[in-house]
């Protein structure tokens, strides 16, 4: 259609009279202290140039579709697009929450299927899809195991967290009313089972983990740990918010777990770091069931009916009606088109990409973990870096590059950390241009450290003053 021909058309057919007529309506009932002084600075310019304008604002943007995230732990993992496509179908999003459950069995029937399909995942028998994010998981989880102890008449105020944990565990162990223990990570990285035992007694209701953990490292004394805590009455929290590396390998429930939450947007084909919606699954074993948070789904003879915990067992709800649905939906469809076997083949690529990349830098930097890692590893770039070049100078530079900046100072055990997940879908090809890169950049910091200090040069915004943005944020202006 010609624009420019439909919009003199409706300009030779707007009753100027009527417009006319109408202003002085309006303008009649406003008071002249809320009526402009002037005529409204509005740029006057033609359709292509706000297209341009509006075009090359999101060219600005870096995304997975012009290039690799290598970032690691909170990773922008595989998104299938086709899956954002499925999300907006119309069956699904014009279903409204308070129909009647007869009228929406397909969006309930999805609910299912995913419970079951993270079950059988994780090995945990029931979920909850409430919470919003992994935090807000965590953060329901530890509800479930503080009321627990409750309906046992037992007192137990202490989280242990071990030291590699992310930061949320800590945060949300405190903001659900428990003290928090930190235990040592051992050489290799792990935790010792010998550590463990020396903050151990009848105080603590449970112990958080990540496995692997936050260093790309296999807890190996997991079973060990597991006993111990369960011989002092003590539960297992698994934070799944990346399951990229055990998917169809390993069953958190399998090796004493008794409670976990799963990022659907890390593993399940949401994307994260857009600033939501998120969504946080928690999974419980069946003696946990009743202090879930209403409602899930469950099948009675063929139908799909929602389920409703006893109010007073239940730790009550954390978000409005079933939790953020699209994102339910995307997991749903994710896991039914990868199968059992492709979502096990997805986690032994990321693991082998992972290992791909370390073996390639692992002369030039120290890996604290080994010369091995599942689908994520951290190093550390003290020694390999030209004079006062820092690894927040290399992150720097990456961008220049066009690279995301991978997370760096993170796990905080590791001096001048930089972490590295590739995920499974990149290519050989891929990988190796970065590791390139990032070895160039090493080299660059010895024979040009200026040029590493002072990057990024090619972005729109140049280096910030970080301290500043965090002391003293603009928020409007
Ligand atoms: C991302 C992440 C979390 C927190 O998840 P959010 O959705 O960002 O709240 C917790 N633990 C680990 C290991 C993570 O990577």
């Amino acid at each position: 259609m010609n624009n420019n021909k439909t919009l003199n058309e409706i300009k030779s057919n707007r009753n100027e009279e009527k417009i006319v007529e109408c202003d002085v309506a309006l303008n009649a009932n406003i008071d002249d202290k809320y009526k402009r002084k002037s005529v409204p600075n509005i740029p006057n310019i033609s359709e292509n140039s706000l297209l341009r304008h509006y075009t090359n604002l999101s060219r600005k943007n870096y995304a997975l579709s012009t290039t690799m995230y290598p970032l690691g732990s909170c990773t922008m993992k595989h998104n299938p697009l086709v899956n954002e496509k499925i999300a907006k179908f119309d069956g699904f999003s014009s279903v409204h929450p308070y129909q009647d459950e007869e009228t929406m069995q397909g969006s309930l029937e999805v609910m299912y299927e995913l419970q079951k399909g993270l079950s059988e995942i994780s090995g945990m028998d029931y979920f909850t899809f409430q919470p919003a994010a992994g935090a807000h998981g965590e953060y329901t989880g530890l509800l479930i195991i503080a009321k627990y102890f409750k309906s046992r008449n037992e007192k137990r105020t202490k989280i242990i967290v071990p030291d590699s944990a992310h930061g949320t565990n800590p945060a949300s162990a405190a903001l659900a009313g428990f003290e928090i223990i930190s235990v040592k990570s051992d050489e290799h990285g792990i935790v010792s089972p010998e550590n463990l035992k020396q903050v151990l007694n009848s105080d603590v209701a449970a112990m958080m983990m990540t496995v692997p953990n936050t260093l790309g490292v296999f807890e190996k004394n997991i079973k060990e740990i597991t006993k111990l805590m369960h011989d002092n009455g003590s539960l297992m929290y698994y934070d799944g918010a990346n399951l990229n590396a055990v998917m169809g390998i390993l069953r958190p429930a399998d090796i004493g777990f008794d409670v976990m939450h799963i990022n659907l947007h890390k593993t399940f084909s949401t994307p994260h770091g857009g600033g939501g919606p998120g969504s946080g699954p928690v999974g419980v074993k069946a003696f946990l069931k009743e202090f879930l948070p209403s409602p899930f789904v469950v099948k009675e003879e063929g139908t799909f009916k929602f389920h409703f915990n006893d109010k007073e067992k239940s730790i009550g709800q954390m978000k409005a009606f079933y939790g953020n649905f699209p994102v339910i939906l995307k997991a749903c469809a994710y896991i039914k088109a990868l199968g059992a076997d492709g979502l096990t083949e997805a986690s032994k690529q990321a693991v082998v990409n992972a290992n791909y990349i370390l073996s390639k830098l692992k002369d030039k930097v120290k890996i604290p973990a080994g010369n091995c890692c599942m689908h994520e590893f951290a190093m550390s770039l003290k020694g390999a870096l030209g004079d006062g070049i820092r690894t927040l100078d290399v992150a720097k530079r990456l961008l220049d590059n066009g690279y995301y900046a991978p997370t760096i100072y993170f796990p905080l055990i590791v001096e001048e950390a930089m972490m590295i997940e590739p995920t499974e879908t990149e290519s050989k090809q891929t990988l190796d241009e970065f590791v390139e890169t990032l070895i160039n950049i090493f080299e660059e910091s010895k024979t040009n450290p200026e040029a590493v200090h002072n990057a990024p040069v090619n972005t729109s915004v140049k280096r910030l003053n970080e301290v500043e943005a965090a002391r003293h944020p603009i928020l409007h202006w």
